[in-house]
């Protein structure tokens, strides 16, 4: 492994502001404002739609995909928080997002943060990463949208009061992962290695699951200083909910917990500005929605009722509950007429991942045909091996990871769908406390898994869906502890 090349840059957000008529100039005491707006961001009917499979096609539209954007502004600085309902982000698209943002807002990249919440059922990287297409090019679409987004969030900035909490629902977030009864016989990874865990095991059988789950959804709400809700952004580490019908373009659970924590909040749909209700993606690269227990734990809670959801009820139903949890801490939130904000941003550069020699090895027995993969019901992934072994391929992914102080809170961004207990190692680390931890965040580089979860296997640590060096994840919360240390300091 070659030394990580740390600290390629670190800039801070200072003292900015634009000039404006709702900022008040005269007066010594710096205004708290925010502004919210959404764009729509959906693609067009017959798009790819990857997240069943790689050729299905849209043929419906069943909730429309937005890039959800809350602007903050202490008087001196400006930090703008977007949400895509999108399965992934690619760092081009923010990038690029980032430059319009600058010039139209004066919003400088490393106060933006762009993440995706890891809907299943958007669009997805595949069509947001091919080239312009003759009828439509969704990535310029998208870029352009989420730099209107902010700037139509900016328009609106209000004076206003903040608060943040952070709730608990456990009952909807378990780790896929599974060490499994000796009965289940023997794991075979990707290129037909043994493992010790497998991931998505089915229901029976099952031992003990490989990591824990992060059971909090951090939030921050914003209202008017005559008690209007502005915003409310949350942060649950659940993958995605699903239950959408095949071939349907949906925002998942993510969209309904906001209107739904928008009509507990009592917001008026016609209210104006509308209230603009946010679910980020936390750390959520191992956990799930599908209730999977130990054989232990299933003689001990008896029959399991099987119930038939009808499509979209159960990302309802969560979506709900996760709503209510975050109204009971909301009604003891404490407000702030004025809080600080401060940014920190670096590009961490990490190694590509490179094959071992018996991947290698048993990737060209498979091109050549010499031997079978054990089980067809895992794909093959000799093509991706001998891809990740080619001396063509860059040695190393620069990855941006962000950290942003909102008065006690903070905010840790990670572009990476990230494993549950590298965010619970964040949380228990930081120095500002709470900490939202938000993934897929300005880009989207695949699994990252810690060297232990590596050890044992499973689909997250393969080769190709896994992109970088295999201790990348202590190398990142290094990082991202000391960024926040930063914080702390500078909010002194
Ligand atoms: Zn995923």
């Amino acid at each position: 492994m070659r030394i990580q090349r740390h600290l390629i840059f670190t800039s801070l957000c200072l003292a900015f502001v634009l000039p404006g008529f709702a900022n008040a100039a005269m007066s010594d005491e710096p205004t708290f404002q925010a502004g919210a707006a959404m764009s729509n961001i959906t693609p067009p009917i017959g798009s790819n739609q990857t997240g069943r499979s790689s050729k299905r096609q849209a043929t419906h539209v069943h909730d429309e995909l937005h890039a959800r954007c809350l602007v903050l502004d202490d008087g001196q600085s400006k930090l703008a928080l977007v949400v895509c309902d999108l399965r992934h982000i690619s760092a081009e698209v923010v990038v690029n997002a980032k430059q319009i943002i600058q010039q139209s807002t004066g919003i400088p990249p490393e106060c933006v943060l762009v993440s995706a919440t890891h809907t299943h059922t958007s669009s997805g990287a595949k069509l947001e990463d091919r080239e312009g297409q003759p009828y439509y090019d969704y990535r310029a679409f998208l870029t352009r949208r989420i730099a209107d987004g902010v700037q139509r969030a900016v328009n609106q900035l209000q004076p206003a009061r903040i608060g943040w909490g952070v709730a608990e629902e456990p009952t909807q977030v378990f780790n896929r992962r599974w060490f499994l009864m000796p009965s289940r016989g023997t794991i075979y990874g990707a290129h037909d290695n043994i493992e010790q865990v497998d991931t998505n095991p089915g229901y029976s059988g099952l031992l003990r699951p490989a990591g824990p789950v992060d059971p909090q959804i951090t939030f921050l709400a914003v209202q008017s200083t005559a008690g209007k809700p502005i915003a409310l952004l949350a942060s649950y580490g659940l993958h995605y909910v699903g239950g959408v019908p095949a071939n349907t373009i949906s925002a998942d659970y993510f969209a309904i917990f906001a209107d739904r924590v928008g009509e507990l909040l009592g917001a008026d749909r016609h209210q104006d500005p509308p209230f603009v209700g946010i679910m980020a993606n936390g750390t959520s690269g191992d956990v799930n929605n599908l209730a999977r227990y130990s054989e232990e734990e299933l003689k001990k809670r008896g029959p399991q009722p099987k119930k038939r959801y009808q499509p979209f009820e159960k990302a309802r139903e969560v979506a709900h509950l996760c709503a209510e949890k975050v109204m009971q801490e909301h009604k003891t939130l404490k407000w702030h007429d004025h809080v600080k904000l401060s940014s920190v941003q670096r590009t961490l550069t990490f190694e590509r991942r490179y094959p071992t020699e018996e991947e290698v090895t048993w990737a060209e027995a498979v091109k050549a045909k010499k031997i079978k993969p054990m089980s067809t019901s895992r794909y093959s992934t000799y093509r991706t091996v001998l891809a990740y072994a080619s001396p063509e391929m860059p040695p190393t992914i620069d990855v941006v990871v962000q950290t942003h102080r909102i008065g006690d809170l903070a905010v840790a961004a990670m572009p990476f769908e990230v494993f549950a207990e590298i965010g619970l190692e964040l949380k228990q680390r930081s120095s500002i406390q709470p900490l939202m931890n938000i993934s897929i965040a300005n880009g989207s580089h695949g699994y990252l898994p810690t060297p232990g979860q590596h050890r044992l296997g499973g689909y997250e640590t393969w080769i190709g869906v896994n992109k970088v060096q295999l201790d990348a994840s202590e190398k990142m919360v290094d990082a991202l502890v000391e960024m926040l240390s930063g914080l702390n300091a500078k909010g002194q």
